[in-house]
Formats: C-alpha cells, structure tokens, sequence
C-alpha cells in the first residue's frame, strides 16, 4: 500500500462550491494545505484555501499543472469532465478514480451499473428517441419520471409522466436528448446513507438519515432516520455495497427511496461528501469531510458515532428576497450552528447556507432547525 499523505501535505480539490469549502476546513485544521481548481474565483472553497486557481476545466495544461502542485486530487463536483480527472492523473494519485465520475455523471451508466451489481433501482428503461419513450412507457408504466441522462440534479431535467399521451410534451420539455425512463415511486420516506471506503478497503458510514425535499432541493436532513432497524440496516448495507462495486476511495452518498410497498430502491449517487450529510459537520466524531480527506489521505477512517440527535435545514436564496435575513436571530437558539458559503448572489434556490440544530431528540432537533430558521 502507498504510504499515507500527511499533514503538511497538498490537497486538490476539482470544484469550488460549498462542499470544497467545508473539505477545506476539516483539512487546513488537520494542518494540510488545499489547492483548489473551478473555472470561478472568489469561490466558497477559494475563500478558505491556500490557493485558488481559476480555469476550465477543459484547460488540460492548467489542470496537469495543478496536479504538479500537489500530492492528492479529490473532487467535491461529480461533473468535472473525465478528460480533467485523466489529465490530473497523469501527475497526481486521484481519489476516487475518474472512473467513478464516469459512472455517477449519468444516470443512464449510474443505473445500468446499479442494476448489474444486482443492487435495487426503481424500473427503469434507457431513452433516446420519442420512440424509445413511448415503448418504454408501456414496459415501465405510469406514472413515469424521465430524467435526462446527463447534468440531473435537484430535480433538474425531470418531466413527471402521469398518461402515455404525456410522451411527446416531456420529451420537448426535457430538450429531447438521451434519457432514461423510470417508475413513479410511491414512496414513504427518502432517506440516504453517506458513507467512507479507506485506501486499505476498510468502511465506515454514517447511518440512514431522513431527508425532506421542497421543489426537488433538499431542505431538511433529520438524523438518524426514525425507521426499523432492518431499513436502516439495509440501507448502510447497500451503501457499501456501492462503495465496494465502484472500488471507490473516499466518501459516497446513496439515496434511497424507502417505498410504500416496502422496497428499498436507490436514486442517486453522489461520489463525494454531500448536502444530507452537512449534520456530521457539527453532530458526529468525524465529519463527512474529515472523512474524505482521511481516505484520500490513506490514513485510518475516524469514528462515525453522532455525538447527538441532530436535524440540518438549507438556507435558499429566497431567503434573501426581503433583505438580509436577521443572523441574529437565529444565533439565539444556542443549540444551532449557523453556516454560510460565502456566496455574494442570493439567486432564489441557490444554497447558500445551512442551520444543523443538535438537540435531546430528532423531534426537538426538528423543532430547534425549523424556529431558528424561521426567526430569519
Ligand atoms: P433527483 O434529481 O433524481 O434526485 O430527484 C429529485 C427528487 O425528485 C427526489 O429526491 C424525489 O423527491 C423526486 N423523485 C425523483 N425521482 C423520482 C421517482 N422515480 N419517483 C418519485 N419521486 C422521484
């Protein structure tokens, strides 16, 4: 095995939103030095780095030139085209592998996987033509989500299916390009499953937790999730499952919709430390974040036990749509950590920040989360 990276060293972060930062926060307090590379500046990660380096990602030399000046490479966006990531590999240990962005990218090669490690997926058909869509319509059934195979996120690309007549006019709305087609869960609850996987293939996760969404975006994480312990078993089951099939080193998300019939069928994956997973921050021995360094990092994986009940709400731009909200106020409620991303534009929807409330219960976490966001 490679020996471990240590303090002191380089890291470089691909990408250099609000998940880089808290990445780089986790690393400069470990005594690491974070280098990051986004086509932006004055980023939320450049803010808290050492260096910022502002390019696209299509500038291969800019790219192989930052991998020269550091140890490890590590992304915090799973969109980075893979010529980057192959680029980056060319003079630094990139962890995880392109390979996984490939994977997690797009739907249609994220579920083609999924389903051939006999992993659970909701019914799904692969669409490229309005063709595909009306034969995959009688083979899936309504209703129907199709999704574009490429840049879905937070509900992005989606057009709900409720009657085969439907086809044609999602098909426009999703801009008529590759697809795939599938069923309408009925589900119970969402819940996800972050999770580590070490250099030495050991694992950690952090357990199910339950996560409500508002218009597609995720707005509160409560954790643990108040499920059986059969599902949440399950559900930590198959988020190392994932971890192991994609050979991933580092952190990953799974989420899962826990349906009314009893399924318990995966979504999505994120490969790097994600929003569901912003509680560990503040509630758990070793942050998400923490943990992806450590793996990068080829160090031990830390403890994943959660200090306390917790539950995190997003702060949206629409929160800003009436000036700027009373900080104050939320700072009040002494049980609840404020974070913000250092974003300068507060566009409606835009994550701009996040409450984690830690608290006797999850019920009163809930409660604390919800009135020290509501006090803004
Ligand atoms: P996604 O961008 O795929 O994560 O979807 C965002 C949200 O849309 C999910 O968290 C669900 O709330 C909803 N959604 C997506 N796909 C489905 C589905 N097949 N059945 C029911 N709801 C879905």
């Amino acid at each position: 095995m490679s020996p471990a990276i240590l303090p002191g060293s380089r890291i470089g972060v691909l990408g250099s939103g609000q998940l880089g930062r808290m990445f780089a926060i986790a690393a400069r307090r470990m005594g690491y030095r974070v280098h990051v590379f986004s086509p932006e500046s004055d980023t939320p990660t450049g803010q808290v780095a050492d260096v910022e380096v502002s390019a696209p990602y299509e500038d291969l030399d800019a790219v192989r030139r930052f991998a020269r000046s550091v140890e490890v490479v590590t992304f915090e966006f799973e969109n980075v085209p893979h010529e980057t990531a192959d680029a980056a590999a060319e003079h630094a240990r990139v962890r995880p592998a392109g390979g996984v962005l490939h994977v997690a990218q797009n739907r249609e090669r994220e579920k083609t996987f999924l389903a051939r490690a006999g992993l659970p997926v909701p019914r799904f058909e692969v669409v490229r033509s309005l063709g595909d869509l009306e034969q995959a319509l009688v083979r899936v059934g309504c209703p129907a989500v199709l999704k574009t195979a490429r840049f879905g996120y937070d509900g992005k690309g989606q057009a709900r299916i409720d009657a085969p007549t439907d086809a044609a006019k999602a098909w426009g709305a999703i801009g008529q390009q590759d697809a795939v087609l599938e069923e309408f869960v009925d589900f119970e609850r969402e819940l996800s499953v972050v999770a580590a996987r070490g250099l030495d293939g050991a694992m950690a996760d952090y357990g199910a937790v339950e996560n409500r969404h508002r218009n597609h975006i995720l707005d509160l994480t409560i954790a643990p999730a108040s499920v059986p312990e059969r599902v949440a078993r399950d559900a930590q089951q198959l988020a190392c499952a994932v971890l192991e099939a994609l050979d991933v080193v580092g952190v990953l998300c799974v989420e899962l919709f826990l349906a009314r019939d009893g399924r318990l069928l995966i979504n999505e994956i994120a490969p790097r430390p994600h929003n569901s997973g912003h509680f560990t921050f503040d509630a758990s021995v070793t942050s998400q974040f923490e943990q992806q360094l450590r793996a990068v990092c080829g160090l031990p994986l830390g403890s994943t036990a959660q200090v306390s009940p917790a539950a995190m709400a997003n702060l949206l731009g629409d929160l800003w749509q009436k000036g700027v909200p009373q900080w104050e106020a939320a700072c009040a409620h002494r049980n609840v950590k404020l974070h913000l991303y250092g974003k300068a534009t507060a566009r409606p929807g835009r994550k701009m920040g996040h409450l984690t409330a830690l608290s006797a219960t999850t019920a009163d976490a809930v409660r604390d989360v919800l009135a020290a966001r509501n006090a803004l």
